[in-house]
């Protein structure tokens, strides 16, 4: 089956053809780890394993490379401001993201690179800029691109040539559309960097954010690779920027295929700190929502059009996901005998054809959505009227798990569990949840924390062999 997507760089829905029949290089700009992440970045980073699913879905075998940037302007910030070595500052983070992209059932990457271990292979590049006339020192230090050299610059985010003011400087990583200007690629060592340095031949400093992705996204997946994503703010300047140092320094497209997200928006504003409307994960975890939940929520708008998150919204991903585990449950029991065969298969046939239509036309979230629902309402209207016999149920259950190789929350296998553990609040049955995660993190500080939390609201945690648990009344 043909698979397309919107593509920000012809503003157009493509049918994707890879480079490498069956084979998908994919790159993806990961978290600046000197916070943990909010909703918002979950938003990209889920929109970006439901592109991956998808592409899994239908037979190819993804390479994906997401960074982690451990080095730039905010986290050399922070770290002197908690006054710790950038190392340990942005370990922390780094651990937080790999436990929070568990927690929302997130497939992971192939590379995890890190900025920081890859300095080297950023000098090399700026040093191929250079030779290719398209870098160059300023009075300041630092080294920068030069964008009237490379004619292209503007093309994905569609700037007018007459705008761009060659020869204006601009250090900071990131600044707006109108101040489009010859950007650092390397920055002289600074008072503000403390003892963030390292050697090169322009002098001590450290890279530019842009350059982080240019240098590792080839590294790993070669001159030119198939897909780049990100969120829709990180489309200028940095995926502009990051286009023109990598074509100036091969000569050649570098990327066919960019796809980029909209925006999270908390109850109609653009969430940020000074609104107060601002969301970790772990906020919401501590609310009592469960990551299955927050991820139906996550991917269940269409990447491109603005996510309006609200806990009305959370609410209705909590029922979606008890009304999949009751079904679940139904089937189990489901034995009559001598079940309608051919009403089965039309209508496992029907939704698995709706799923895959939509999910495979730019990741359609609202047909897969709607072949989820039929498949909920056709097969309970069969348990209703004893229609439906075992090897139809199995079939059922079946064409969930398939669902759920894309959605990644319906989680047929523990269906029961949560159901036996109906009547108990929502978020104690999150609590537990959060807790064998934690558990398997072997983060036992934060398992015996949720213990307690869960026993403050009356309940005692047992564990069950196979990494389950159950929860009784105290
Ligand atoms: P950052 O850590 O700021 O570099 O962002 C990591 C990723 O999250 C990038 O792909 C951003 O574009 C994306 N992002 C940041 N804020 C939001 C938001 N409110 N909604 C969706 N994506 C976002
Ligand atoms: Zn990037």
């Amino acid at each position: 089956m043909e698979v397309s997507f919107f593509n920000t760089l012809s503003r157009r829905n493509e049918v994707f053809r890879p480079i490498e029949a069956q084979q998908v290089k994919m790159y993806t700009c990961g978290p600046t780890v000197y916070n943990f992440a909010h909703i918002g970045n979950f938003r990209a980073y889920a929109f970006e394993d439901l592109l991956r699913r998808t592409l899994e879905y239908f037979g190819y075998k993804v390479t994906q490379v997401m960074n982690l940037t451990d080095v730039d302007d905010k986290t050399i910030r922070d770290s002197r401001a908690a006054g710790m070595a950038l190392r340990d500052f942005t370990a922390r983070y780094k651990q937080a993201f790999f436990e929070d992209l568990k927690t929302l059932n997130i497939e992971p990457a192939e590379v995890y690179p890190a900025a920081t271990d890859h300095i080297p292979e950023m000098i090399a590049l700026i040093e191929t800029l250079f030779r290719k006339g398209c870098a160059y020192q300023a009075e300041d230090g630092c080294v920068y691109f030069s964008i009237d050299r490379f004619p292209e610059y503007g093309k994905l985010a569609r700037i007018d040539r007459e705008n761009q003011r060659s020869g204006v400087r601009i250090k900071n990583d990131e600044y707006a559309k109108d101040a489009v200007a010859d950007f650092a690629l390397w920055k002289a060592r600074d008072e503000a960097d403390g003892d963030v340095w390292w050697d090169s031949p322009w002098g001590p400093g450290r890279p530019g954010w842009h350059i982080e992705c240019s240098a590792m996204s080839m590294k790993y997946l070669g001159e030119s690779f198939d897909i780049h994503t990100g969120g829709i703010d990180n489309m200028f300047p940095h995926h502009e920027d990051e286009i023109a140092q990598s074509e100036a320094a091969t000569g050649h497209q570098w990327v066919n295929y960019w796809l980029h997200c909209a925006h999270l928006m908390v109850d109609g504003d653009k969430m940020s700190k000074s609104l107060g409307n601002f969301y970790t994960l772990r906020d919401l975890l501590a609310r009592g929502y469960s990551g299955r939940e927050i991820r139906l929520v996550l991917i269940g708008t269409h990447y491109r059009k603005k996510l309006n998150f609200t806990f009305e919204g959370l609410e209705q991903a909590r029922e979606t996901l008890r009304r999949v585990d009751e079904l679940v449950s139904r089937l189990e029991g489901a034995m009559a005998a001598g079940g309608d065969t051919a009403a089965v298969e039309m209508l496992l046939r029907s939704a698995q054809e709706t799923f895959e239509n939509g999910i495979a036309d730019d990741l359609n979230i609202s047909g897969a959505n709607a072949a989820l629902f039929e498949l909920l309402k056709g097969a309970n209207r069969m348990l209703d009227e004893n229609n439906l016999d075992a090897a139809g149920a199995r079939q059922v259950v079946a064409l969930l798990r398939r669902f759920d190789r894309i959605f990644g929350c319906l989680d047929v296998d523990h269906a029961a569990e949560r159901l036996s553990s109906a009547g108990i609040p929502p978020e104690v049955t999150a609590w537990a949840e959060a807790r064998q995660a934690a558990r398997k993190a072997k983060n036992f500080a934060e398992s015996d924390r949720l213990r307690d939390e869960i026993k403050k609201a009356g309940y005692l945690v047992e564990d069950v062999p196979g990494g389950a648990f159950r929860l009784k009344k105290l």
